[in-house]
Parts: structure tokens; sequence; C-alpha cells
């Protein structure tokens, strides 16, 4: 017998998400920190990760971690939940909040894993799309959510992957404008400094995503968390597979956490590093390049994905979004060390100049 029944008939019109993570001598494409942890923690990662035992499940919650993330948010534990990758969590909400016959407020272009969460759940997606400039269209936003029948809003800040914070009273004025869950993704507060977390206990219906990938340079480890009121942290509860984050995961955690200091110096060093490669791109002719609060930089320009074929086949990856609605013409340079953002910039200015 050879024979197999259909997926659920949701899927065909979906194509798996697919990074476009191709090898490269200079990884610059998805954000991650040039800089692996420091050097000063692997020996106590080792010592931690060698205390593990494995044959044993991990503490479902993992506990400990919550406990040391609640205290450093000024919280209690059950205002926390851990993740495997801010991506799990983006799913727990799909599920949690979305589902057929409910609404998810996108605000594209954005993370393009919200709306594939939504359709994969049934949720329906209603799109704000953002202004020319990529700013959040405040006013379509809240009128939309007036209309009383939004689940869930994502308010993602920086936003990825065009840049710039969403403005802070524009996220009060949406938080009072409706009872949907309103996530504020901050994914790159370390870059940005800037967090929603003082209105957390003011407002119901505000939780934050933040994940230990990008400044802590952990994405190759996935871990993720959520600050939300316990009573929303009980409804992912629900919905969450119980062993997501593995004892790995959050014995490394823990080191990187309560060394969280060490990380500064890498931080502001790619912080004072993008006011260069932003500096840079703009001396290219014929380079529109968008300023940003994050780790990395939006840039338009003619014949994009060209040049994106030019950068990889010397050396140097950047992510494409040259073919992706409203980003037209755009690629995407994560921050690297200082000689990987010279060299990009030096083979995009060969491209530009027409030495290829
Ligand atoms: C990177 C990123 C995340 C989470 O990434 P994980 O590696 O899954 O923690 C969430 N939101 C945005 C906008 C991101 O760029």
């Amino acid at each position: 017998m050879n024979r197999l029944r259909q997926a659920n008939p949701r899927l065909a019109g979906l194509v798996p998400y697919d990074p476009k993570y191709i090898p490269a001598e200079v990884m610059l494409s998805a954000n991650e920190n040039p800089s692996d942890v420091p050097e000063k923690l692997q020996k106590e990662l080792a010592r931690a990760l060698a205390e593990v035992p494995f044959n044993r499940y991990p503490d479902p919650l993992g506990n400990r971690l919550r406990d040391a993330i609640a205290q450093a948010n000024g919280l209690e534990r059950d205002w926390v939940l851990l993740g495997n990758g801010g991506d799990e969590l983006l799913f727990d909400l799909a599920l949690a909040w979305g589902g057929s016959g409910r609404k998810f407020l996108d605000m594209p272009p954005t993370f393009s894993v919200y709306a594939a969460n939504a359709r994969l759940t049934d949720t329906t997606v209603v799109s704000v799309a953002r202004m020319p400039d990529f700013s959040i269209d405040e006013e379509a936003v809240l009128a939309r959510v007036a209309q009383g029948d939004i689940d869930y809003v994502i308010v993602t800040s920086p936003n990825n992957p065009t840049g710039k914070l969403a403005d802070e009273g524009f996220v009060l004025r949406l938080l009072e404008a409706t009872d949907a869950l309103v996530l504020v993704d901050e994914a790159y507060f370390e870059f940005s400094h800037r967090t929603v977390r003082p209105y957390l206990e003011s407002h119901e219906n505000l939780l934050i995503l933040r994940t230990f990938s990008k400044a802590f340079s952990l994405a190759g480890v996935r871990l993720g968390y959520f600050l939300g009121h316990p009573h929303v942290i009980r409804e992912f509860l629900k919905v969450r597979q119980p062993y997501s984050v593995d004892a790995l995961s959050q014995a490394v955690g823990q080191v990187v956490f309560d060394n969280r200091a060490l990380f500064q110096p890498g931080i502001d060093l790619i912080v004072e590093q993008r006011g260069r490669l932003l500096e840079g791109l703009r001396a290219i002719p014929g380079v529109e390049v968008f300023d940003s609060d994050a780790n990395y930089l939006l840039f338009r320009m003619e014949n994009a994905s060209e040049a994106w074929e030019y950068l990889l086949e010397h050396g140097v990856l950047v992510r494409d979004f040259s073919k992706s609605p409203l980003l037209e013409d755009c690629l995407r340079v994560t921050v690297g060390s200082p000689g990987q953002n010279r060299r990009f910039l030096d083979v995009l200015r060969d491209f530009c100049l027409g030495k290829h």
C-alpha cells in the first residue's frame, strides 16, 4: 500500500518559513550578534552544562531563570513566561488569542512570522499598512481597533525589518483604545534602550516580548520571554508545549542573564557601528537608507537583487526583501563587527560604482 491522506487543506497555500540562511564569510542577514558569548563566560557555561542531568525532564517553566528575569524587571515570577525563542511565544499568542472567528491586526511591512502564525491558526489577518516612510499609520490603527472586533495586535518596536521604534504616546493611546491584547515586540530593546515596561501594571492588555537571540548572542540556543499580567500568562500556560524550554537552554540562559552586564560593551559597539554604517550607506550614490533603533539597517536601491547576488559572490550575506510586498527594492544589513561592516560597504560601493 502506498497512499497518504492529505494534510490539512489550510496548508495548501502556505510555504515553509525560509530564513534564506546561506553560509557566507560575512553573515549579516539574520540580525545576530557578530560576537559569540564573551570568552570570560565559556568556563562558567561549560560548568553549568556539565551539571544538567540529561535523563531528567527540565523544570517546565524554568522557574530559576524566570525569577531572575522577573526580579530584574521589578516583577514577580508569575508575570514572566519563557519560550523556545520568541518565535514560539509568537505562535502561542496566535493559539491563545487567535483562532477561527478571531482577528489579528498586523502593520506590514513587519516581521512576517506574525501573519504566518495567524494563517496557521485560522485567525483572520486585518492589515493596516505603514506609511511610505514605514512609520505606523496611527490614526488608521486607532480607527480600526475602535470597531471593537480585534482580538490581538502586535506593535514591533523597533520594527523589523524597517528599524524604527513605535511612538510611545501612540502605544499608550492604543492600549487605552482597545481591550485587544497588545503585544509590543521588543526583540531589539537592548539596542533601542526604550521599553513600554512602565505601562505594564496599569494596562492589563499589554504584553511585552524580549529575546536572548539578538543582544545576548544566543540565537542558537532558542530563548525568549513574555512579560505580562499573571492571568494573561496563565492563558499561555494552557497552550504552550510543557517542556518547550529544554534544560540546556535554561542553564545557558541563566549564566548569560546573570552576567548580562558583560554584553554591554558589545551592544555599545554595535550602536556606534550602526551610526557609521548609516553614514557609509548614505554616502553611496543611488542608495536610500532608513534610520534604525535596532542592530540592522534597511536600504533601498535600484537592482537590489543583483546587488544581493554581488554581495554574496563577494562573501557578504545580507537579507533580500526586494521581492517582498511593500519592501520592493529593499535589502537589510545586520550591523556586524567593524571589519565586517567595512567589507560590506566596500563591496556595495564597488557594485554601485559599476566596477562589477
Ligand atoms: C528575532 C525576532 C524575534 C524573536 O526571535 P527568536 O530568535 O525566536 O527569539 C521576535 N520578533 C522579532 C521582530 C525579531 O526580529
